[in-house]
């Protein structure tokens, strides 16, 4: 079939996530058809490098051997089985087992769940839960931020702070509260960083103050915003939310969907922030996308009030998927024995950034940041005043994206910033690739 051709009958028949279906209609969606490496091929053969690892999850790279032999040799021996009502199976206890292991020392359990968004909706039913087993059922409220991403379904958009998504099917549900972002480029004023980082973090005081601790269960935030635009928050910011948290008796909770297994250079992004939280949320890198999962991890102070509490009425279909579980042990086994996480902090990591960073010299970047394998630019016309384009410019991040891919490159936009999240495996040439592919790309919309 030609490119036309399949994407007549993808308009005829696919409603595409987050994507603007009427000018789809009119350009085509881009078909993906085959990937090895860090690189894409799509239907016309044009080869790209993939510089967001799929949706920041492809962290070993595509064309994995080991893993798709683990998942073939699980669908043979037992394709599904549940891990309802007591039961479980062989890599349910396997991946229980590393992941205990992968993951900062009190955190010895996990609950499965098959997403990112699973994981938040498990996480708001799982503090109320754990409030209510310790007498506290009065702390129910969760404080997170604006421009933060926790996924799609109710539960996950809710903690989530994108007003898009709040502007369409009744969002968000009771009991969320959204405070300001660390995002000290955007929204810093006079502040120095370090001065900005401990205000940003006050916010969350400044909450628990109007609402009362009482009445909160948890704190709810990524190490740094992802899908929000990269933003990398300053260096006082998570030591001042730590002890916030700690004082007012609030569950602190890490969204590593993103961050988790490598992405910062350590396994977990609070490692790398070096906070403490009760809480961590998984999923995307845990089995670099081979297949979905995603999990729930809870300290031990956390898992003996859950244990105790007795029956937790909650769980998935595809809590712990056989096949799913395989392939995130084959995962973590690779992400182990070829040293990947430690290569991201001492190798390839400070390689790409000193690159990523060089690029805040082109006329268009207001600011590059990068920490282990995750960057984004800021784009603007104008450095000094850190303006936006006019609305009526189109989005200047979508017109980037598009120069991207011609020019070999799949770079993602959230409005005026560019961002960057290679497969943890890129070689040193693969980021001289992409990193003449940006320039290129920018001095293409410039
Ligand atoms: N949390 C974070 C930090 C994410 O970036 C995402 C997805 O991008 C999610 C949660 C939701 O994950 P999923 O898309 O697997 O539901």
């Amino acid at each position: 079939m030609t490119t036309a051709q399949l994407r007549a009958l993808d308009a005829a028949h696919h409603l595409h996530p987050f994507s603007d279906t009427k000018g789809l209609n009119a350009e085509g969606v881009r078909v993906i058809v085959k990937a090895q490496g860090v690189h894409l091929w799509d239907s016309d053969g044009n080869k790209v490098i993939d510089g967001m690892s799929g949706l920041w999850n492809v962290n070993v790279g595509y064309g994995r051997e080991e893993i798709v032999e683990a998942v073939a040799q699980q669908m043979r021996e037992l394709p599904f089985y549940n891990t309802f009502f007591k039961t479980t199976h062989l890599p349910a206890i396997e991946l229980s087992r590393l992941l205990a292991e992968v993951t900062p020392a009190p955190f010895n359990h996990v609950f499965f769940t098959g997403s990112g968004s699973e994981s938040s909706d498990t996480i708001i039913r799982l503090v109320r839960h754990y409030w209510a087993a310790r007498d506290r059922p009065d702390k129910a409220v969760i404080i997170a931020r604006r421009n933060g991403y926790h996924g799609s379904t109710m539960g996950g958009a809710s903690l989530g702070g994108m007003g898009l998504m709040h502007a369409q099917g009744g969002l968000p549900i009771p009991g969320i509260v959204h405070i300001a972002q660390p995002y000290w480029y955007g929204e810093g004023g006079d502040l120095s960083p370090d001065e900005f980082g401990l205000w940003a973090a006050r916010e969350l005081e400044r909450a628990i103050d109007e609402i009362g601790a009482d009445s909160i269960a948890a704190f709810y935030a990524e190490p740094l915003q992802g899908a929000g635009g990269v933003i990398i928050p300053p260096a006082t910011y998570w030591p001042e939310i730590q002890r916030i948290c700690r004082d007012r008796n609030i569950l602190l909770v890490s969204d590593e969907v993103i961050c988790g297994f490598g992405r910062t250079g350590e396994w977990f992004g609070c490692q790398y922030f070096g906070y403490e939280p009760d809480i961590l949320s998984i999923a995307k890198g845990i089995s670099s996308g081979y297949l979905p999962i995603g999990g729930v991890m809870v300290s031990d102070k956390v898992a003996e009030t859950i244990i105790n509490a007795g029956e937790f009425h909650h769980g998935y279909t595809y809590s712990g998927h056989p096949a799913a579980c395989a392939a995130a042990v084959a995962n973590i086994r690779i992400l182990r024995a070829e040293g990947i996480v430690e290569r991201v902090r001492d190798d390839i990591g400070p390689y790409m950034q000193k690159r990523w960073l060089a690029l805040a010299d082109h006329p268009m970047v207001g600011e590059a940041r990068m920490v282990g394998l995750v960057g984004a630019l800021e784009l603007t016309p104008n450095k000094a005043t850190r303006a936006s384009w006019p609305v009526e410019t189109g989005t200047v991040g979508l017109i980037t994206r598009d120069f991207s891919f011609r020019n070999g490159l799949v770079m993602r936009a959230t409005r005026d910033t560019m961002i960057i999240a290679p497969p943890l495996v890129i070689s040193h040439d693969e980021v001289d690739a992409l990193i003449a592919c940006a320039k290129k790309t920018l001095d293409d919309a410039w």
